[in-house]
């Protein structure tokens, strides 16, 4: 029997004065207790304009996410005809157009024989797909003993259960251990600032980083091994760390010898970050078996994440057990699907790519100059738009402030009083807490717009200095 519904009224949604009582308050769970968060009332272009009427510039694009930038006409429309027309289906049954042109898009002639997409929603769920991808090739290649995961220490690859255990960000871990995935252990991360020898040269860091990757797959048994995971140009954790030359190269080779999956986790770094679409495109030879996108995907417009895979990854299951045995509800979710299609076209169609590498070109040499004399910045690192500095209390020694300064937190605070948006890097050095701020703008930024945020953090830098030296 047909339900009436003629007796429902007809009023629109209720308005927020209606149904909130303002005295009934602060339900949402933050991330700190101590300090609320900022209300952004508008996001525009590079800008954010919060309640209290202050302009910030967006110098990390969050965290290295809104890459054409906020408030773009384009996107807004693009999602509102994806919710006119579909605003949701489960993948067991449906696909839509936006999910299919997202993937053909981003794998137009299988770049370097990536061959399929699979996306989700957050980085973290990313990475996990791309390992329980990586166990069900094994799987049905009948190499069940290969569970174990090399990962680097410093590297970070999200806060799931499994993503935070092949993690070295050691804060982020505290009161979960016993949360982890056993199968796992790290080596060193390519860090040449920190960890290259003194009278090392590139090539002989190179080698002792390889040879230490061969010996821990010896370690732990190759034949038990399922992969080895590491960002290309590493991100939050340790800030903007380009490998040394013929590292990425050499870690595929050394992969390839065992049978051993290479996963690239470009969260952060992919999506033309680095000047290149995928950061590993500037490492040489290196190409992934599977690899994990994010940030830039959506652009911010929507979550979204994608694994991208490898032909030869693709065929085992496509002639195995015909089907990826993994999915979550909001999987090639319509209206992020639509989102990331709208900002990757305008990537193409604007040149944005190339934008970022001519950007970073001036970016590098604004940073280089302004932060020439601040005896605390040791090292500014990166590529593209995609660029960190690392604070230390003696530039000759590289020795680290004391975590309980937070020297990178307090230039941080400072630059935003001064409107401008930095990213803190997390990420532990010699198990201490480093300190790394990480300048990740949108890809439209101006040169005028680069340089206001290069002169508000040397003064940054320097009104913390004056307190510390
Ligand atoms: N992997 C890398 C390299 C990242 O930088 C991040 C987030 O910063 C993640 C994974 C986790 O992504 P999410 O925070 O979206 O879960």
């Amino acid at each position: 029997s047909k339900i009436d519904i003629t007796h429902l009224p007809s009023t629109n949604c209720p308005d927020n004065e209606s149904l909130l009582d303002p005295s009934d308050k602060d339900h949402l769970l933050h991330r700190s207790f101590i300090e609320p968060p900022a209300l952004v009332e508008r996001a525009e272009g590079v800008n954010l304009f919060l309640s209290d009427g202050r302009k910030i510039i967006d110098a990390c694009a969050g965290a290295a996410v809104a890459l054409i930038g906020h408030g773009n006409k384009e996107v807004h429309q693009a999602i509102v005809n994806q919710l006119q027309k579909v605003s949701y289906v489960h993948t067991q049954s449906y696909t839509t157009q936006s999910a299919e042109d997202l993937a053909n898009l981003i794998l137009r002639g299988s770049p370097h024989g990536l061959e399929k997409a699979f996306f989700v929603g957050s980085g973290s769920e990313a990475v996990e797909s791309a390992l329980k991808l990586a166990r069900q090739y094994y799987f049905e290649k009948n190499e069940p003993e290969r569970l174990h995961i090399v990962s680097r220490r410093q590297g970070y690859h999200g806060n799931t259960m499994t993503t935070m255990s092949i993690s070295g960000n050691l804060a982020r871990k505290v009161p979960f251990e016993g949360f982890s995935y056993p199968h796992t252990s790290q080596v060193s991360p390519a860090f040449a600032y920190r960890y290259m020898q003194e009278g090392e040269t590139e090539v002989e860091y190179t080698a002792r980083l390889l040879q230490e990757l061969d010996d821990e797959f010896l370690r732990v048994g190759p034949h038990k091994v399922m992969a080895f995971i590491a960002e290309p140009v590493a991100g939050s954790g340790i800030g903007s760390v380009t490998p040394p030359t013929g590292y990425l190269a050499g870690v595929r080779r050394l992969c390839d010898k065992y049978g051993i999956l290479l996963i690239f986790d470009e969260i952060m770094c992919g999506v033309g970050r680095t000047g290149t679409f995928f950061a590993f495109e500037q490492e040489g030879d290196a190409v992934p078996d599977i690899m994990t996108i994010a940030k830039g995907l959506g652009g911010g417009y929507a979550p979204i994440s994608g694994v991208l895979v490898h032909k030869r990854i693709v065929d085992v299951l496509r002639h195995g057990s015909k089907a990826f045995n993994h999915g979550h509800t909001y999987q090639a979710h319509p209206t992020s699907c639509a989102a990331a299609l709208a900002v990757q076209k305008i990537v193409v169609r604007d040149g944005l790519i190339a934008r970022c590498a001519a950007m970073g070109k001036i970016l590098e040499s604004m940073l280089r100059t302004e932060l020439r004399d601040c005896w605390s910045v040791g090292d500014i690192r990166g590529r593209g738009l995609f660029w960190s500095v690392e604070f230390v209390k003696n530039k000759q020694t590289k020795e680290t402030f004391e975590p309980s300064i937070h020297f990178g937190g307090r230039v941080q605070q400072a630059a935003f009083e001064k409107g401008v948006a930095l990213y803190p890097c997390g990420g532990t050095v010699d198990g201490k807490k480093g300190d790394h701020l990480m300048i990740a703008p949108p890809f439209i930024i101006t040169e005028e717009e680069l340089r206001t945020v290069c002169n508000v953090l040397r003064e940054a830098v320097e009104s913390q200095q004056r307190l510390f030296s």
